[in-house]
């Protein structure tokens, strides 16, 4: 069989040491006689895999003590509705930076609960950029402000680290979480859903300071309720336990491979290889000011659309597979989180060097 190179936006492919882990654990989970999904989520066995996820999560990201670690049901747009019925009333003001697709949704449904307070940080020049944060023109009376880091279908990244007089930060950093190193405590609460640089889809990630977990609008309902789960350890309803276990097997394997700080080197490393073929080349284009360019989803479209087509079928024969981007945004898109190989990547940088002395 040939190489496959998995390029999925996500759900987007695991490691193959942590599959075929729980391959081998699959009917009989170590050893004990039956599947990690056959038993109570509140039995020892299962709780002893918690455990642990949180350990880990608290040692990879560095987590201080006065933050809790939620697991939510929802995805990430579950917390779009959650955040602002947990931490606002219907009066309350939050300033929503909208930077592309996804901090814009989350601005939009924020606002069934909150007045929502849009501001389009999104620079139109001849490169895309955002505008730096001293220019997000914040409100002197917003209960908090919040942004994505990483817009999964654009490629925009925003690396700049919040500084704001001690406004209250809030973070969706869906495609961004575990992929760099980042200072917890710049931050208020930051949410995940772990189909992207964690695991199989279902387990969302929600850390959290201390302070916000208080008094949610009565409407929220106790599933999204930050002290209803905290009470629950994230288990007020039944979570989906084999999308903790296998994210639990991700968390280990990133522990084996040097922590976050070593996966940041990797991932680093693996963006140039591509953004360097797109600056050198004639048919690629990648239209993001390089300050702003995305680690993790590296996009860029082909001078004309037929060439993009010859691209997709070209490429999809080597086995580089679902590199079509989005349809909101077009064109080509290779989504490269923590689980994609620096070798996968270097080969398809060497196809594309390939494809335009080819056919460009
Ligand atoms: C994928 C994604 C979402 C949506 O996640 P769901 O789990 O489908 O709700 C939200 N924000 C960002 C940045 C994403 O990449």
């Amino acid at each position: 069989m040939k190489k496959i190179h998995n390029f999925s936006a996500g759900p987007a492919m695991l490691p193959k040491e942590v599959l075929m882990e729980a391959k081998n654990n699959f009917c009989n989970w170590e050893k004990n006689g039956f599947s990690i999904m056959e038993i109570s989520h509140r039995s020892h066995f299962f709780l002893k895999v918690v455990e642990e996820i949180e350990i880990n999560i608290r040692e990879l990201l560095n987590i201080p003590n006065n933050y809790q670690v939620l697991f939510c049901p929802g995805g990430a747009r579950g917390q779009f509705s959650a955040i602002p019925m947990n931490l606002l009333n219907k009066n309350d003001k939050a300033d929503y930076i909208d930077s592309g697709y996804w901090s814009h949704l989350a601005a939009i449904e924020s606002s069934k609960y909150c007045y929502s307070n849009i501001i389009d940080v999104k620079k139109k020049e001849e490169k895309r950029s955002i505008l730096s944060m001293k220019n997000w023109g914040i409100s002197d009376n917003s209960v908090y402000i919040h942004y994505c880091p990483n817009e999964t279908i654009s490629g925009i990244a925003i690396y700049e680290q919040p500084n704001f007089y001690g406004k209250t930060i809030i973070c969706d950093f869906s495609s961004f979480i575990f992929s760099k190193v980042i200072d917890i405590k710049k931050y208020s609460l930051i949410y995940a859903s772990s189909q992207k640089n964690i695991g199989p889809a279902g387990m969302t990630i929600v850390i959290i300071i201390d302070d916000l977990i208080k008094k949610a609008q009565k409407i929220t309902p106790s599933i999204l309720n930050y002290k209803i789960l905290l009470k629950n350890r994230s288990m007020f309803n039944t979570p989906v336990t084999f999308s903790w276990y296998l994210s639990g097997l991700v968390f280990k394997w990133i522990k084996k491979r040097g922590g976050v700080k070593n996966i940041e080197l990797l991932n680093q490393k693996k963006a140039k290889y591509l953004y360097s073929v797109i600056d050198s080349s004639n048919i690629y284009i990648n239209d993001i000011h390089p300050k702003n360019r995305s680690i993790t989803n590296v996009v860029f479209k082909l001078q004309g659309i037929n060439l993009e087509k010859k691209f997709l079928i070209e490429s999809e024969k080597e086995g580089f597979l679902f590199l079509k981007n989005h349809y909101i945004e077009g064109g080509i898109r290779a989504s490269i989180y923590n689980s994609m190989s620096v070798k996968s990547v270097k080969s398809l940088a060497e196809f594309m060097v390939f494809f335009e002395k080819r056919y460009g």
